[in-house]
């Protein structure tokens, strides 16, 4: 297909535009000169986009630099509350929405309880009231936001704004793009674990650093896979289940049908299991089997070392499948570092013939329980800032 010569430029000059707002998002100032340097672009053509940019209101004029000699070059600032975007967060527990700015911070925060409403309808009640609310309260322009990215737990076909399957939920093929209509906004859709893992790379402790996996560790076991700063989602959107990879075969049933997956022996739900199985007494939640852990109960002791072998295992075979830089775990667990994690990490790296601590470092999540609701609020950003579809 032949392209009339001013779309090509149109184009050129959007993706020229993106470069700079992305460097002036990471470095927050800049002369227009350094800007010209830094990304190898003509003089004239930085005017022009710092221009475009500038009408947009997505940077400033912020001072004047020292000059040499001549006349003093002109600072461009990032504006960080230019834009808006909402995260939404839906777990089998709560839902929650945030509002933040164009560097993700939190600016607006309200939740409600999942379970006594059960129907999706509801939800999505609840979620578009929150966000109609917060909208008038800060008095935001439809146009100020970006939009609103959701954090799902399940499978998500994220073009055709559909959540195939969430068990956990107990709700499957749910069309999200009545959201966009109802709420006149642009919506976003993507995985639990795949969100958070976004996050990571782009926010959290792993910032800037290429290949990772995620792994949350709540109810149930989620993994995300960057490589080289994008998602890696396959061919069918289901990469990255490692949750259901078999550890044990024909082991305690999972939820997915099938037996001995991961998830089983390695979530929340694992350590539980392995405290009951000890003849400990029963407690509600991970919290409880760590507190005894710290006052050295040997049941909880037990329990919790049968299951770091389990979670270790699981580490070890993503490690030996993907051979990432890091492994980032995320979830309740995350607080009790002191308590489990030496001992992980010995049982991950226990020597062997192809890999070490020094190949591939596993690291606790930064932004905790964040995470995810962080990469759902990001999702309507990667228009705005990046050259290109963070996903493969
Ligand atoms: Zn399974």
């Amino acid at each position: 297909m032949l392209w009339p010569d001013n779309i090509v430029q149109e184009t050129i000059k959007d993706a020229n535009g993106k470069r700079i707002l992305n460097l002036l998002y990471k470095e927050r100032q800049l002369t227009k000169q350094e800007i010209a340097r830094s990304l190898g672009l003509s003089i004239p053509t930085v005017i022009s986009n710092v221009n475009d940019l500038m009408a947009e209101g997505l940077v400033e004029e912020a001072g004047v630099a020292d000059s040499t000699g001549g006349r003093k070059p002109v600072i461009i600032r990032f504006k960080a509350d230019a834009r808006h975007a909402f995260g939404v967060d839906i777990s089998p527990s709560e839902g929650r929405v945030i509002l933040t700015d164009l560097d993700c911070r939190i600016l607006e925060k309200d939740s409600f309880p999942i379970r006594e409403l059960r129907k999706y309808e509801h939800i999505a009640d609840q979620v578009c009231r929150i966000i109609e609310e917060m909208i008038d309260r800060c008095s935001l322009k439809r146009k100020e936001i970006l939009g609103v990215g959701f954090s799902l737990p399940g499978t998500v076909n994220e073009e055709s704004l559909v959540l195939q399957n969430a068990p956990n939920l107990g709700i499957a093929n749910i069309s999200l793009r009545e959201f966009a209509d109802r709420l006149n906004l642009p919506v976003y859709i993507e995985n639990e674990a795949n969100a958070a893992a976004y996050a990571e790379s782009a926010l959290g402790v792993v910032k800037e650093m290429n290949n990772l996996v995620y792994v949350s560790i709540t109810k149930g076991i989620g993994t995300g896979i960057v490589i080289k700063d994008h998602l890696y989602k396959g061919k069918n959107k289901r990469a990255g289940e490692f949750g259901h990879m078999t550890v044990v075969a024909h082991g305690k049933a999972c939820n997915c049908g099938r037996e001995g997956c991961w998830e089983v022996y390695a979530s929340e739900r694992g350590l539980l299991d392995d405290y009951r199985a000890g003849g400990g007494p029963a407690v509600t939640g991970i919290d409880e089997v760590f507190a005894r852990v710290r006052e050295g109960e040997p049941a909880a002791r037990e329990a919790l070392d049968t299951y770091l072998e389990y979670l270790a295992i699981g580490i070890q075979n993503i490690i030996l499948m993907l051979d990432p830089d890091y492994v980032v775990l995320g979830g309740g667990l995350t607080k009790y570092k002191d308590v489990f994690f030496e001992e992980l990490t010995r049982k991950v790296f226990v020597p062997n013939n192809f890999f070490t601590g020094g190949d591939t470092k596993i690291l606790l999540s930064k932004l905790g329980e964040d995470a995810s609701i962080l990469g759902a609020a990001l999702l309507p950003m990667q228009t705005l800032f990046f050259l290109e579809e963070k996903v493969i």
